[in-house]
């Protein structure tokens, strides 16, 4: 396996106040690994608050990590210099949830799109610049003489989005860190926009980790899934599997509130919501226990990840009658 990214043992804390010392662990010691040659989709799942844009950051290298190492192609992202560095930025590409952020209101969408050809000297020419802006803006299902010209007032947030694919894709990545990059477009757009990710992971060979709140998004366009709440890896596997048999119960939480328009299968339980204030940590423990309703006096200890498919592992007791698997092997448990 060629390693495109590895993440090893991954932890962030952030630190607050001087004086009072408040720290947040948003992510604690994640790993994963994705493979160069076998482009795929991971989804990271969680509710608000889990790490998710945490993780995205630290894969970005906008913000390093507390402990552990994330590598890209074999070396240290934090020590990446020169010409390794500007192929890192080229490289890996990010969307992010507001369609509107990257956007000059003053500008058109030709000027978001010149910049990094013209940064990453990807076009000798202005007619060649032309030829990448409209390859890029075709793949992405828009059509160029709809969009060039145009201010961003004058889109939709679904054409809007779909340009900032398109602008990802002109760089040609290897990686898309995509973060939440529907949640803010009207749901009858959400399909389409999925779809483009889809294709490029398909036609371009570009390897998608997909951040979402949202499991039916993550079931149709993911072959595998990781689930955080708060910070921790909570059931990592196949995304089918998952969804269909989640073992953990803050997966089943997560599945139990979302209707499903094409499962029929529902959980009879339902864990109760508990305010944010009302949660203590139980030390080490499981991070979930307070809102658990089979929490047990053992899940005061830190439960590892039991591994009950070769495609499936949730990190809970209720399954310690099966193998455990150490956190760092994880992408074991991924298919691509
Ligand atoms: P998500 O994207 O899943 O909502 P985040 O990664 O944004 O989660 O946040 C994870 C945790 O880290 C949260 O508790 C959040 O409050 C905290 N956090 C995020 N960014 C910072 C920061 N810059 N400083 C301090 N705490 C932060
Ligand atoms: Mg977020």
């Amino acid at each position: 396996m060629a390693e495109l990214l590895e993440f090893q043992n991954v932890t962030k804390i952030y630190s607050r106040g001087l004086i009072s010392k408040q720290s947040t662990t948003a992510l604690n010691n994640v790993s994963l690994k994705l493979d160069e040659d076998e482009p795929t989709i991971l989804t990271v799942a969680g509710e608000s608050g889990s790490g998710k844009t945490t993780l995205a950051m630290l894969l970005l290298g906008f913000i390093e990590p507390s402990a552990g190492t994330i590598f890209y192609k074999g070396k240290d992202i934090t020590k990446l210099r020169g010409e390794e560095r500007m192929t890192f930025r080229r490289e890996v590409q990010a969307v992010f949830q507001d369609p509107f952020a990257v956007f000059n209101p003053f500008y058109t969408v030709d000027h978001l799109l010149t910049v990094p050809i013209e940064k990453f000297r990807l076009a000798k020419t202005k007619a060649e610049a032309k030829d990448r802006m409209e390859e890029a803006l075709t793949a992405v299902g828009l059509r160029p003489e709809d969009i060039l010209g145009r201010f961003p007032h004058q889109l939709s947030g679904g054409q809007r989005q779909r340009i900032n694919v398109a602008r990802a894709l002109l760089l040609k990545p290897k990686l898309l860190v995509a973060d939440e990059p529907v949640s803010m477009v009207d749901a009858s757009l959400r399909a389409t926009i999925l779809e483009t990710l889809r294709n490029l992971q398909k036609n371009y060979g570009v390897s998608i980790i997909y951040i979402t709140h949202d499991l039916t998004t993550a079931y149709h366009i993911a072959k595998s899934i990781m689930v955080l709440y708060r910070g921790n890896l909570m059931e990592a596997g196949d995304v089918d599997t998952v969804i269909k048999t989640p073992q953990h119960p803050y997966t089943r939480l997560l599945i139990d509130s979302i209707p499903w328009p094409d499962l029929s299968r529902r959980w009879g339980e339902s864990a109760a919501l508990v305010k944010e204030s009302e949660i203590s940590d139980h030390g080490d423990g499981c991070r979930f226990y307070a809102r658990c309703p089979h929490a047990m006096e053992k899940c005061k200890a830190p439960p590892p990840l039991f591994r009950m498919e070769p495609h499936q592992a949730a990190s809970c007791y209720l399954h310690d009658r099966f193998p455990e698997i150490s956190p760092d092997h994880v992408y074991e448990l991924l298919p691509v």
